[in-house]
């Protein structure tokens, strides 16, 4: 595995192997690795000849008030896992080779980017957007590799990479868990022994609203309520956001009358922590 920090490294060597007609794969994250980036690094590393990994905690994808500098990380552990889950090529670019002081542009994702943790966090989308372009056309993968565990980002990314017709195919893999259903999460190094029990009910329930849309229950807002009483029971969570949506528009769902998506955005302690569930429902 080799580890580049340049960008002109970087498009050198994917560039390359492209002409060559070999396939990149791509997997973007902020690092301080888990078993829920190497899920994406090992399906990367089984259909593509190439794959590349990059480590960038995205300073535009944090609000002035959000967690950017303590941020977990961990390059030498970082290393060591995208090496032990096939990588070629670990991307580590600069703050200042990415955002240079006279970088000026933006990309938007209007609509889809203001629901849910947009409308928490105005700016991430845009950040999270913005960072994605700009890998993508360093590294000029053929396949890019997305968690659900971040639905809404998925949502957002697919729109986008549609809207302005680039050339790669976006994957999503299912989200990994901890033993009791803890979505895997760098911020959940953050969380006390005591918040770390607490944040069981996430997807306790998410669970519990599935099981009630299964049962026949078709009214969203019940769907939410359920939801918020299991959360309000923690005296240590504090609710964000609880949303029953429409799986591809992310508009909130009164009547449930085909798939929906759960998601969640809960305060543990000072932790937001979020997590999401696609329930299937006949139409
Ligand atoms: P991050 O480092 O948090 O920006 O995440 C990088 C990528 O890993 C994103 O596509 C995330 O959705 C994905 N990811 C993060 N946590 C998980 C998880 N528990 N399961 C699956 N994918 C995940």
């Amino acid at each position: 595995m080799r580890v580049i920090e340049s960008i002109d490294d970087i498009k050198v060597a994917t560039g390359s192997a492209r002409c060559d007609g070999k396939t990149v794969g791509f997997v973007p994250t902020m690092g301080f690795l888990h078993e829920g980036h190497l899920s994406l690094m090992r399906a990367a590393r089984a259909e593509n000849y190439l794959v590349v990994v990059s480590l960038f905690v995205n300073p535009t994808q944090f609000g002035p008030n959000e967690d950017f500098e303590r941020y977990p990380r961990d390059r030498n552990q970082d290393v060591e896992l995208a090496m032990g889950a096939g990588t070629d090529l670990l991307f580590i670019p600069r703050a200042e080779d990415i955002y240079p002081p006279d970088d000026a542009t933006r990309v938007v994702v209007r609509g889809l980017s203001e629901k849910l943790c947009g409308a928490s966090r105005p700016g991430h989308f845009e950040g999270v957007a913005t960072v994605v372009t700009k890998l993508f056309n360093m590294v000029k993968p053929h396949r890019a590799y997305f968690g659900l565990k971040d639905y809404q980002q998925t949502v957002v990314i697919r729109r986008m990479v549609e809207d302005l017709h680039l050339d790669v195919d976006i994957v999503t893999l299912p989200t990994v868990r901890e033993a009791d259903g803890l979505a895997l999460s760098s911020r959940n190094s953050y969380l006390s022994d005591e918040e770390r029990r607490s944040a069981r009910c996430l997807k306790d329930s998410l669970d519990l609203a599935e099981r009630k849309i299964h049962e026949g229950e078709r009214q969203g807002d019940q769907i939410r309520g359920q939801i918020r009483d299991r959360i309000g029971r923690e005296k240590l969570a504090r609710i964000d956001y609880v949303s029953v949506s429409d799986p591809k528009t992310l508009d909130e769902v009164s009547q449930i009358s085909g798939d929906v998506v759960i998601s969640l955005a809960v305060y543990i302690g000072e932790t937001r922590l979020i997590d999401n569930l696609v329930v299937k429902v006949a139409a």
